[in-house]
This record gives C-alpha cells, structure tokens and sequence, in this order.
C-alpha cells in the first residue's frame, strides 16, 4: 500500500521504516531539513537498535523515500500517519499545534481518491473528530483561495471537486524507546479507533504481515489481536495504559520507601509479589522515578483532561506526586552518606531516561544534575550514547566524560541513573581505586549489593 508518515520522530521514523521493510511504499515527511538530510543518506538521526538496518535496505529496495514536501507526501499516500511531537504545556495539557498544523496542510492538499488519516500521535480524548474539523478546514481555505485567485472555479459542483474523501482512525503507539523495532514487529496488540469499516479494513490490510507475525521473532505465536473500537476509546486506551505502567512504578517505588524504613529488600518483595499472575512482574522495579517523553506528560494530560470535566484523578495525581519525590531520592542518600555536598564532586552513570536510547526528554538525571548544581556540587557523568554524541543534547551543568574510569577519578560518590546493559561489567574495584571516596547509589536496584562491596564501595539501593 502507499503510505506518508508524517513526522520522522522515535515514532514516525520507525513506523515508516518499519512498514516500508515489510513491503509498503512509504514516504516519509518532515519540516526538519536538517534530519531529513541524515535520512535520505541512510543514517538514523536517532538511535534505536536495528532501525538503520532496516532503513538502509528499504532505501536499497526503493520502499521509502524521505522529503520535506508536505504536497508530494499527501499525494503518494493511501494512508496518511500523523506522528508529530505532542509536548505538555506548562499547564499538563498536551499541545497540539503540531497536529493542528500537519492536519491543516493535510487538508490544503488533499485531492483524489479515499485516503485513511491516521493519528498515531498521542493526542486527547475527541482529537479524532478535531482533526477531521481541521482537515475540512484545510480543504475549505484551498477552495477559497482558488475562487478568488479567479481560476475559473466558482459553481457549487466544481468547488465540491477540489474535495476529497477520508476518514480519520485512531492508532494509538505502545512502542517502547530502546526496542522499538522489535515492539513494532512484534506488538502485543493493535488498536483501531474508527467507526467507518472501510478505513478499518485499510488498516488491517496494512498491518495484516505484523498481524500474521511475518515478521516476528516467534512465527509460531498466535495472530497479533486487533482491537477495533470508537475514536475516542482508543485514544483513551493510550493514557489509560501509560497512567497504569506509571502508576505500578510509582507503586513499588512507595513499597521500597518503606521498606528502606523497616529493613526489608523491596527486589524481593517485587519478585514475591511478581508472581501472583494477578499482579505479573513488570513495571516493579524500584528507583529513582520514571521518566521519559510519555509517562509524564500522558499521565498530567489524563489528569487535566479530567479537571476539564470537574473530576479530580486522585490516584493519578498521587502517583505523579510520588514520582516527584522519588527523582530527588538519590540526593537525600547522598545526603545521608556524604552530609554536606558543597565542593563535593558526583559521578552519574547513565543520562538517558531508560537504556538503549538517546532520548534525554524529562530524564531523571536532568533534576538531579539540577538539584546537585544547586547544593554546590560539581557534577560529571559518562553515558554509553550521550557521551558520544556530545553534547547536541544542550546538557548544561555536568561535564561529560569518556569512559566510566575517568569519570569515577576525583568522585566523591557515583549514583547509577541508567542501567546500561554494560554498567553491569565495569571494573568497579579499579573505580573504587579512583574515588576520594568510594560510595555508590545504585538508582535503579541494578548492581549486586555483595560484588559492590566486595569491589570496595559502600553501596546503597532503592528499598534494599
Ligand atoms: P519526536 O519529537 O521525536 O518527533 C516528532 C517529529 O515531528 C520531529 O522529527 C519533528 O521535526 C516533526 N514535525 C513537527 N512538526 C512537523 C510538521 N508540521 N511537519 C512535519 N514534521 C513535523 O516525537 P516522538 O517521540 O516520535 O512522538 C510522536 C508522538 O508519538 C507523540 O504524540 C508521542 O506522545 C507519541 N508516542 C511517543 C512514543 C515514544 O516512545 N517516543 C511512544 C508512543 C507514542
């Protein structure tokens, strides 16, 4: 099918590359000339495993193309994705503008046969029908400017020409930073919002290899379960499911705080708990907070899209509340085992929000460096990706080291933020060597307690 993905973001970039592997002529769009550049030359202007591969082949397989020409993108596509950026507002409230100006220029150039738009962009409750009103927009301002450039076109019949037929789906994005190939080939569900049958079974069509798991890493599993629901539902379902993810960390996170008080280990109160199929053992990792593009800023939408019709979300907001005091937890144990942090120099390992990622929005290392800065501390920190991509991340307040040695050299304390697959294989007892003061913050239950002080650091974890 001929796809237009609009917005090459973690999501847009991958979607599009992804639909193009598994046969689709795609064309993806951006207003970033910079980033469209490093596409067109096969690089990935993010990093996220496996995606240049299977760029680089579509390109080779002329399944995907890169531009920055809205007009050729909507003209190319049966089915127009909308993955545009929905950053909160200081209010919590997402803003929009983004979607707003993609479904406007959707409009001013749509012409010809049906086409699906589909919102793959996290957007509130009733963006469905909003989009379709600015889309309508967009197609009524075209036959404005056509009537009074004098084209010739003025009769009700020849303006209904310059008109087009579509429809709007919800397709809510479950993709995980840091895996997000191997969670688009191999999703736990698809969700559909629509109440038009035609532009659903355009879906399926798209998705039917991903559905049939063509492409998965187990072949054998069953079909991927498609859920088809109203628009509104489903772009429900997308804050329900990341204010739940959110709300189970927040959860565990309180459990580890008390359990810092009273002596137990919260790693085995999560695996204990774990394994009641009730409750399963994801998302039960204590430390130091969530983070990330999504969580927040879905969970204060939800929250704020309830005030909006005068319902307090009481639970969501104290799972935020929690979370808040969670990311300054690594400062008060730093407190309690250096005292005083003026002239103190800290080391963080990791930067990213969550491994295998380069993504630095509302990272739980950016309040931290924050609020270590304030207390007078000198900060440093070496992380797999950002400390090779310099410094493009505009980090202020930290210097930036090489490897982990350099950065352990002069520490007072080291606080682990990320757990990096490869921070697990450091040679800690080396590092200890080169530390005034070998104290480590383990933020993310990450390390063995045992190896840690065998490698000659007092070691400190979330609720253990
Ligand atoms: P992003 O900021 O990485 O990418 C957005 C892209 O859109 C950028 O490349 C930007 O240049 C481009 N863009 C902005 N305005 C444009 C315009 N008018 N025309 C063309 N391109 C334009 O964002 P993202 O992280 O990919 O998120 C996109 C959406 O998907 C958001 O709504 C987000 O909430 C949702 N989402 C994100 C994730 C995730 O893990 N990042 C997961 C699920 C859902």
């Amino acid at each position: 099918m001929r796809v237009c993905v609009i917005g090459t973001g973690y999501v847009g970039l991958v979607t599009g590359a992804c639909l193009a592997h598994v046969g689709h002529d795609v064309i993806c769009v951006d207003n970033n000339e910079e980033k469209v550049k490093i596409m067109k030359s096969g690089q990935s202007p993010i990093f996220e495993p496996g995606l240049s591969e299977i760029m680089q082949n579509a390109i080779k397989n002329g399944k995907i193309q890169f531009t920055t020409d809205l007009a050729a993108g909507v003209t190319h596509g049966e089915i127009l994705f909308i993955a545009v950026g929905t950053p909160p507002l200081s209010s919590g409230e997402s803003d929009t503008r983004y979607v707003e100006a993609v479904a406007r220029g959707i409009g001013s150039h749509l012409n010809g046969g049906y086409k699906v738009i589909v919102n793959k962009s996290t957007v509130p409750i009733g963006s469905g029908d909003w989009v379709r009103m600015i889309v309508l927009d967009g197609i009524a301002e075209r036959q404005k400017t056509l009537v009074s450039a004098g084209s010739g076109v003025s009769t009700p019949e020849q303006l209904s020409e310059i008109t087009a037929e579509f429809d709007v789906v919800s397709n809510p994005e479950f993709l995980r930073e840091g895996s997000a190939v191997y969670d688009t080939f191999n999703p736990d569900r698809i969700v559909l919002g629509s109440n038009n049958s035609r532009a659903v079974e355009m879906m399926k069509q798209l998705y039917a290899p991903i559905v049939e798991r063509q492409f998965a890493e187990d072949k054998s599993l069953e079909p991927v379960p498609v859920l088809v629901t109203d628009l509104s539902s489903a772009e429900m379902i997308k804050y329900a499911a990341n204010a739940f993810l959110a709300t189970k960390i927040s959860f565990i996170n309180e459990v580890a705080n008390i359990c810092d008080r009273v002596g137990a280990d919260v790693t085995q109160v999560a695996k204990g708990i774990g394994l009641d199929s009730r409750i399963g053992n994801k998302f039960l990792n204590a430390g130091i907070g969530w983070g990330g593009s999504c969580f927040p800023k879905d969970v204060s939408a939800l929250v704020h899209t309830a005030d909006d019709y005068g319902y307090e979300a009481q639970l969501l907001k104290a799972a935020v509340s929690v979370n808040e005091r969670q990311r300054l937890i690594a400062l008060e144990k730093l407190q309690h085992a250096l005292k005083i942090l003026k002239g103190k120099t800290v080391g963080l390992l990791g930067l990213t929000f969550k491994p295998d990622t380069d993504d630095m929005r509302d990272a739980p290392a950016l309040n931290l460096i924050e609020q270590l800065n304030r207390l007078g501390a000198k900060v440093k920190a070496y992380d797999p990706i950002i400390s090779q991509t310099g410094m493009r991340h505009g980090l202020s307040g930290v210097v930036v080291e090489t490897d982990a040695e350099r950065l352990a050299d002069g520490c007072d304390a080291l606080v682990l933020v990320t757990e990096w697959q490869q921070f697990s294989n450091l040679d800690y007892a080396k590092m200890a060597k080169l530390m005034n003061n070998p104290v480590i913050i383990d933020g993310r239950n990450f390390l063995d307690p045992e190896t840690m002080v065998r490698a000659g650091f007092q070691y400190e974890g979330i609720g253990r």
